[in-house]
């Protein structure tokens, strides 16, 4: 259920119940992180599994004392820099968080997101808030109310604040010595952080958001197309006989050039395509060797892992 009002949202979230909120990224599915049975309806509703952890969202600069256990120079630098805005700090966990939420690592993941309305909530509620992408588990993250509605057929509340301006998930590092590591490229670039510490881009490790080969996923397969804006014959039969079909509905998504905007519109026009009628598999044009570098790099990686097949 799509709601505007800040007070309805919040006296939900004061109940015991999940609310997703609007981020600068894409919206959250959130719970009052002192509350186990919240925390634990997140896990049920998105269909998470428990080695997943939840990012915590704070409302100041101030509150990561409340989540973090050391907070070193360089973590306050990058926040100072960055926040509130999209990047994810993975740092030692305070003994008290409880560990679902961290999936019983040492450590949690915590940012300060920029979205006032859900600041704002964050400090009326007296508490961090827990918050992944409020979508099922493995899907497509949502950018607007309306995805969200239509993700949990309208039983969640859902706080509408408009479509998210990011429009992808936030950047994740670890504080590892002096370097800065990057699990999840996203809108704080890897050049963004170079300025501060020697940057290392770490792929594959279990504590690596979506390291799951699929993650991200539109409702249909999503084919792309490296080097081809036509479907020819050839390329036709080489996707028809991997993706195991008779006959392909194909419909093409549309991405702008300017990595912003590419951003920013990604899943909404990857939802959009796959919603067409009779369509029943999706393809993009998209220069994977000319897009690895700032933004390119997050939208990338997303695009890799929600694809069935990179032709
Ligand atoms: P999202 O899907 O946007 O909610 O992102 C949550 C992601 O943050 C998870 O998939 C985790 O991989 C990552 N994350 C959360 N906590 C940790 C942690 N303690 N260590 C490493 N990554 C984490
Ligand atoms: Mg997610």
């Amino acid at each position: 259920m799509i709601t505007e009002s800040y007070d309805v949202a919040l006296r939900e979230l004061r109940a015991g119940g999940i609310v997703a909120l609007p981020t600068e990224t894409v919206y959250g599915l959130a719970a009052d992180i002192r509350n186990p049975q919240a925390i634990i309806k997140i896990f049920e509703t998105k269909m998470r599994p428990e080695f997943d952890p939840l990012i915590v969202h704070v409302g100041d600069i101030a509150d990561v004392i409340r989540v973090v256990d050391d907070w070193p120079p360089l973590a306050q630098k990058l926040a100072e820099t960055f926040w509130p805005g999209p990047l994810t700090m993975v740092l030692r966990r305070q003994s008290n968080i409880n560990p679902m939420i961290t999936s019983g690592l040492e450590t949690v993941a915590v940012r300060l997101p920029a979205n006032p309305k859900t600041r704002t909530l964050i400090r009326d509620l007296g508490a961090p808030v827990a918050a992944p992408s409020a979508n099922r588990f493995g899907h497509t993250s949502p950018t607007t109310a309306a995805h969200v509605d239509a993700e949990f057929s309208g039983e969640i509340l859902v706080l509408d604040d408009g479509p998210c301006q990011v429009g992808i998930e936030s950047t994740v590092i670890r504080i590892n010595a002096d370097k800065i590591q990057v699990l999840r490229p996203g809108a704080v670039t890897a050049e963004d952080l170079a300025r501060f510490a020697i940057v290392e881009t770490v792929k594959g490790s279990v504590e690596t958001p979506g390291h799951l080969r699929h993650h991200y996923m539109p409702a249909i397969p999503l084919v792309i197309l490296p080097n081809v804006r036509a479907l020819t014959q050839p390329v036709y039969d080489g996707i028809r006989l991997r993706l195991q079909k008779t006959i392909l509905h194909p419909a093409w998504m549309e991405l702008p050039d300017d990595p912003v905007l590419a951003a920013r519109l990604l899943y909404a026009n990857m939802r959009a395509a796959a919603a067409a009628s009779d369509v029943n598999c999706l393809l993009l044009a998209y220069p994977f060797h000319k897009r690895r570098a700032n933004l390119w790099a997050g939208i990338s990686d997303r695009l890799e892992k929600a694809s069935t097949i990179i032709v």
